[in-house]
Order: structure tokens, then C-alpha cells, then sequence
């Protein structure tokens, strides 16, 4: 295989590769999340049975006719919109004509020459850098049926289609080729899942295809304004291999460049198992769409009033919250940027704060143990056993000196377990404040009197002996007394 033995070349000395330039372009199809198809009423719900969601429409079956499903529109707007495009008041569906058993109409219906949305733009940040990548455009489309090539009892000798795909919704959303590196490509990719997220657009979830994602790639002399020959990747079906093949694909085209070849415009899949892209077909071999225009379904319309009640319905994006979290509580824009991951954990920091808990404290305890915590347990952030108001509680008893952190961070356990509240915890278990001046005070005594050497040790200079002295104390109290108290009666029993 030519591709393999291209793997197999040395990695391009950093010198080489700075002389060029990719530019990267990416198409992303998300599945919106209607609970029926496109243009029937079968269900879209994912997972059931092969060929259970299906009817005369989805299955292409002749004299049938198309209905669109409006929620479908709605969400692809909401998109849109959250992505700064233009909304166009008509855009029209158009035949895509090609033949495949998983189409079983022989065309798909497609926005084409006027797509719902274009001309919007997406904030990207790599490494503390903010960029800008345009929204050529964002269109509806049909989804095709899956073909099924494995785990049959006759998967050797032929291939099962499950048209319970086929006429599920989705957005097509394409970006300028304003991307430069695989990095930019990842962010790009991240921001736009967490923005689909939030609008309640899609479930973005690549395992079930609901997010997919092809690339254009190509290279040029770092300076040149002319765009090289263009390869298109398919078959990206995780954030680390959209990052791997756009490797690949960047350090296969200078390979090829600097030993004076020529790149010819293809598709090509990436192989996760091989870590390659193979050609999958050439230009010459390209599809004829044959587009024209869908005649058994009317222009779409979007009024003016439409489009304005779907904007004004969009919840506030993670790029503002970012910025009003870093403005309105002080925590960094790294703590910002974990916390608004998503608007259920961003609500959940904000509920904390609001029961009274200090806003870094919260911020702090949030990213650290509660998220280490749900991770361990494969838990959301939904069904956390600890509720907000819980948290600030146990972050108010450190704020106010009656718990140090290490004793806070066992109730926090308890808390996690047993889902009681953090002063049931303190009372039932005679922890914090039942380590009261008199109870530090008689171990302190205790332990000076059997330590003499590090008294006169102490009264000579050394400083240092003062921290074996407060350590011993918080040992004999099981950790639990006030780190302050204790300085301050070592301190008085020592001078
Ligand atoms: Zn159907």
C-alpha cells in the first residue's frame, strides 16, 4: 500500500515544514435533535431495532410525498443564528442524485444552490490565541440509511442496509478554509460541539454519529496566496483522529511537494488501525449530483418574526458566559473556560455561589474534587449527590475557620456517599468545632513538656522547630482542630 510506506519516511525536519503552509477547511454534518425524521413521521431516536423506524416515505417507496418537519427547521435556525450566519427569509431543497443502497430514493434531499444560513463566523482559542474561522454556509439536509458490513451471519459474501437513518435530519455546516493547523481544527471542532450543546441543537455525540466531520486539506509555500491541490478526508469520526489524519494529510503533501510530485485531488479515508489516509476515489471518478430543484416540496420560509422569536429564544453562548464568569466572580479564564463546559456545570458553579459560597473557593472545589469525584463514579454533573446549596454550606464552615480543608475534604467524601448535609455530618461524627481552645491548649502543654531538646531549640532561634510543634498538635487533635488556633497557642505556651 503506497500510503503505508509514506508513514513509514522519516518525520519532515521542522525547517522543511515551516516553509509551508496548510489550510484546512472543515464540513460538519450534526443530527438535529428532532424526535422524528425529516420529511415523515417515523421516529429519529437512535438504537432501535435495524429497519424498525422506517414507512412508504423513508423507504423512497413510489407515490409517497415529503412533509417538512418544522422542528427541523427551527433547530437548524437555532444553529445558525448561535453561529452569526444570515438567515435566509427562502431557501430551497434540491435532488442529489447518486445510487447506493443506503439511498433507497436514488437522491437525497438536500439544500444546495439556496441554503438556509451563510456567511457566519465561529471564535476559536489556541493556546491563549483567539482566532476567527468563517461559516461559508449551514444547510438541511437528509440523512442516508447505514449500511452494515459486519456481525451477520452472511457479512462475508454480503452487506445489510438499516434505513432507520435514512430521513433523519441534519445540519451541514461548512467552514471558510480559514483553519492552519490540526490544533485550530480540534478547537474548531470542540467550540462548535459545546455551542450545538447549548442551543439544544444536537446530542453531538460521534460514538452515534450524530456529529460527523470531513476535511479539506491542502498546502502551500508559507506566503503564497494560491491554494494547492485540495484532498478531502473522510471517516473522522473522533476529535483525535480529525487531528491524526490532518497530520497525516499536511506531512504527506509536503513529503510529496519537496520530492518535486505532484498531488492529485482525490477523497481519501482515514484507517485508524493503520494510522494512514488510503485514496478512496480520484477527481475523474467524482460524482455528477445532477442537482435540480426537489419539486414535491415548497420553498422554505422563514419570516422576519420567526427568525427573531428563535433568536431571542437562545440561552447565553459559552463564550459570553466565559467572559462574565471571569468578570462577575474573579476566577481565571482557564476556571471559566472548565466550568462553562457545560450549562449544566456552569448553573451548578452559579447555584454555589449564590447559597453564599466564596466564588473561588467554589470554582476550586468544583474543578478539583467534585469533577474527580463524578468522573470516578461515572456520574453527570445532573445527578451529582451533592447539590449546590450542600457545597456552599461545607464551603462556608472553611471560609468561617470551623473546618480546615483536610478535615472538609473527608465530610466532602461523606457528603459524596451518603448525600447528607455537611453540619449533620460535623454533628453526628464530633468533628471541626468540637476541638475547642482548652482541648488544643492541654495537647500543646503535652507535647512541649516531652519535647525539651526542641523547646531550647526553639528559644535559641530556630524557627523552624515551630512547625514540628503545631504538626504534633494537629496530630494529637486527629487533624480537626483550627490551624490558626493552634499557631497561636503554640506560639503563647512557647515565648
Ligand atoms: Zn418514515
Amino acid at each position: 500500500m503506497a500510503a503505508k510506506s509514506i508513514q513509514e519516511e522519516p518525520a519532515i525536519a521542522p525547517e522543511v515544514r515551516a516553509k509551508y503552509e496548510a489550510v484546512i477547511g472543515l464540513e460538519v454534518h450534526v443530527q438535529l435533535l428532532t424526535n422524528t425524521k425529516i420529511f415523515c413521521a417515523c421516529s429519529a431516536r437512535f438504537g432501535d431495532p435495524p429497519n424498525t423506524n422506517v414507512c412508504p416515505v423513508c423507504l423512497g417507496l413510489p407515490g409517497t410525498l415529503p412533509v417538512l418537519n418544522k422542528r427541523a427547521v427551527e433547530l437548524a435556525m437555532r444553529a445558525s443564528l448561535a453561529l452569526n450566519c444570515t438567515v435566509h427569509e427562502h431557501s430551497r431543497f434540491a435532488r442529489k442524485n447518486y445510487f447506493y443502497p443506503d439511498l433507497p430514493k436514488g437522491y437525497q434531499i438536500s439544500q444546495y444552490e439556496l441554503p438556509l444560513a451563510t456567511n457566519g463566523r465561529l471564535d476559536i482559542e489556541v493556546h491563549g490565541t483567539k482566532k476567527r474561522i468563517g461559516i461559508t454556509r449551514l444547510h438541511l439536509e437528509e440523512d442516508a440509511a447505514k449500511n452494515l458490513h459486519e456481525g451477520f451471519s452472511e457479512s462475508a459474501t454480503k452487506s445489510y442496509v438499516d434505513y432507520n437513518r435514512c430521513g433523519t435530519p441534519l445540519s451541514e455546516i461548512v467552514s471558510e478554509p480559514d483553519i492552519r493547523t490540526s490544533e485550530e481544527a480540534h478547537a474548531y471542532l470542540t467550540t462548535l460541539r459545546q455551542i450545538m450543546l447549548y442551543t439544544g441543537v444536537s446530542d453531538v455525540n460521534m460514538e452515534e454519529g450524530s456529529l460527523r466531520c470531513d476535511a479539506n486539506v491542502s498546502v502551500r509555500p508559507r506566503g503564497s496566496e494560491k491554494f494547492g491541490t485540495k484532498v478531502e478526508v473522510k471517516n473522522l469520526n473522533s476529535f483525535r483522529f480529525l487531528q491524526k489524519a490532518l497530520e497525516f494529510e499536511i506531512e504527506r503533501h509536503i513529503h510529496v511537494l519537496e520530492s518535486g510530485g505532484r498531488l492529485v485531488q482525490e477523497t481519501r479515508l482515514w484507517h485508524q488501525n493503520e494510522n494512514c489516509t488510503v485514496a478512496m476515489r480520484s477527481k475523474e471518478k467524482a460524482h455528477d449530483y445532477r442537482y435540480f430543484p426537489e419539486p414535491d416540496l415548497l420553498p422554505v420560509h422563514v419570516s422576519a418574526a420567526w427568525r427573531d422569536e428563535v433568536l431571542g429564544s437562545l440561552p447565553e453562548l459559552p463564550e459570553a458566559k466565559r467572559s462574565r464568569f471571569v468578570a462577575a466572580y474573579g476566577v481565571t479564564l482557564y476556571d471559566a473556560g472548565v466550568l462553562t463546559t457545560s450549562e449544566a456545570l456552569a448553573d451548578y458553579f452559579e447555584s454555589t455561589v449564590k447559597s453564599g459560597a466564596p466564588a473561588k473557593a467554589a470554582a476550586n472545589w468544583i474543578q478539583t474534587e467534585l469533577l474527580r469525584r463524578l468522573n470516578d463514579s461515572g456520574k453527570e454533573i445532573t445527578a451529582s449527590p451533592i447539590s449546590p446549596a450542600a457545597l456552599g454550606e461545607l464551603l462556608k464552615l472553611i471560609e468561617s475557620g470551623k473546618l480546615t480543608a483536610a478535615v472538609a475534604k473527608k465530610v466532602f467524601a461523606t457528603m459524596f456517599d451518603t448525600g447528607r448535609s455537611p453540619a449533620d455530618i460535623v454533628a453526628a461524627e464530633n468533628i471541626g468545632a468540637q476541638v475547642d481552645d482548652s482541648a488544643i491548649e492541654a495537647a500543646a502543654r503535652d507535647i512541649i513538656a516531652k519535647n525539651p531538646d526542641n523547646v531550647a531549640k526553639f528559644k535559641s532561634g530556630n524557627e523552624g522547630v515551630f512547625k514540628f510543634f503545631v504538626g504534633q498538635v494537629m496530630k494529637a487533635t486527629r487533624g480537626q482542630a483550627n490551624p490558626q488556633a493552634v499557631n497561636e497557642i503554640v506560639r503563647k505556651l512557647l515565648s
